[in-house]
């Protein structure tokens, strides 16, 4: 059984279902009720026909009260000439104009977006004798786009924020443990995988811990105290290289990771750190002492994992403590 049969059958099932429909009927439906402007011009663009939501948009009381009128009567001139340039364009050429996006802004700074589509008018001979369109207002869709592109954008900064906080420690402004831990991973997995091109790829570790500390916050309190870890903190930042990475291991220890570099380099580092922290004075809110700090090195050829890297770092930094504290070992 073919399809058109099918078809057949079911129109003289259905008897209600009208066979055709009167033109007239059709066109007054379309014009009269539509949500959409549809609108019919002459040549020099002026309007010949429009649909009563088009009548409704421009507060005319009848559609037939914008025959003779264009563009330049109901719009700001800008919108008026770009419609009419597009208009002329489609009769030169003969080409359509589809889902065109326009931006109406009426004189009291509202705005209104339409999505606009544009056709030549032909008469019987396939003359053009105008242009035909149709726009739909899509302004409550617009703004849900652009709300939604706004929602969108302020997520991702919320989600940056989020990453930039979960990596660093609120109080000295580095890197945390965890990221710690990461970045050390992430290190040894590049110096594994580059072993055979670049033997000589090494990283050294330097965990440093105060010296004393329990006896600045019990001599100065724990706010002079947090001062101490701040400044430490912005020290190591200042005096190491931009490839090298400080972190706050926990407490008063800390962390560096100097990239491309063999363990006597990272000890001469080290011991240059060291000098240098014991030789600046904390000054703050009338009071100035010095502070000592003790430091562990190891480089990442010592060991094969994260975990053995920092036993061993953390072995030497107690070595130092044991032998009398403020040195490298
Ligand atoms: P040592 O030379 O053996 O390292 O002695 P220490 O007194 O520094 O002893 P330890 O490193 O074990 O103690 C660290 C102290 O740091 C204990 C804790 O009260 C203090 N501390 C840890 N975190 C903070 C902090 O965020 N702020 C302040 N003010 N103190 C902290
Ligand atoms: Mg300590």
């Amino acid at each position: 059984m073919s399809f058109g049969h099918l078809k057949n059958n079911f129109f003289k099932q259905n008897k209600r279902q009208p066979l055709s429909l009167p033109e007239g009927l059709v066109i007054r439906t379309i014009l009269n009720n539509s949500e959409d402007t549809i609108y019919f011009k002459n040549l020099d663009s002026k309007f010949i026909l429009n649909s009563k939501a088009h009548a409704l948009q421009q507060n005319e009381h009848d559609p037939s009260d914008m025959v003779g009128k264009d563009d330049f009567d109901y719009f700001p001139y800008d919108f008026a000439k770009a419609a009419y340039d597009d208009e002329q364009r489609i009769i030169q050429t003969g080409k359509s104009m589809i889902g065109h996006v326009e931006k109406w802004v009426q004189e009291d700074g509202s705005v209104t977006w339409f999505l606009a589509s544009k056709y030549p008018l032909l008469d019987d001979q396939n003359k053009i004798i105008g242009t035909w369109g149709t726009s739909k207002d899509i302004t409550d869709l617009k703004v849900a786009q652009e709300q939604l592109t706004l929602l969108n954008k302020q997520l991702q900064e919320a989600n940056q924020r989020l990453e930039f906080l979960s990596m660093r420690d609120g109080l000295s402004g580095l890197f945390n443990h965890r990221h710690f831990y990461e970045s050390l991973n992430m290190a040894l997995a590049q110096v594994s995988r580059q072993k055979k091109a670049h033997p000589k790829n090494i990283f050294t570790i330097l965990l440093l811990d105060i010296d004393h500390f329990k006896v600045i916050n019990d001599t100065y309190g724990h706010l002079v105290g947090d001062i101490v870890i701040r400044t430490i903190g912005e020290t190591l930042k200042k005096s190491t290289r931009i490839t090298d990475t400080c972190f706050r291991y926990g407490g008063d220890e800390f962390a560096i990771i100097l990239s491309d570099t063999e363990l006597n380099s990272g000890q001469h580092v080290a011991e240059t750190l060291r000098k240098m922290l014991a030789s600046t004075p904390i000054v703050t809110e009338g009071l100035s002492f010095h502070i000592k700090v003790s430091f562990g090195v190891v480089s990442s050829d010592e060991a094969s994992s994260a975990t053995e890297l920092v036993e061993l770092a953390d072995k030497r930094l107690y070595q130092s403590k044991t032998e009398g504290r403020n040195r490298v070992n």
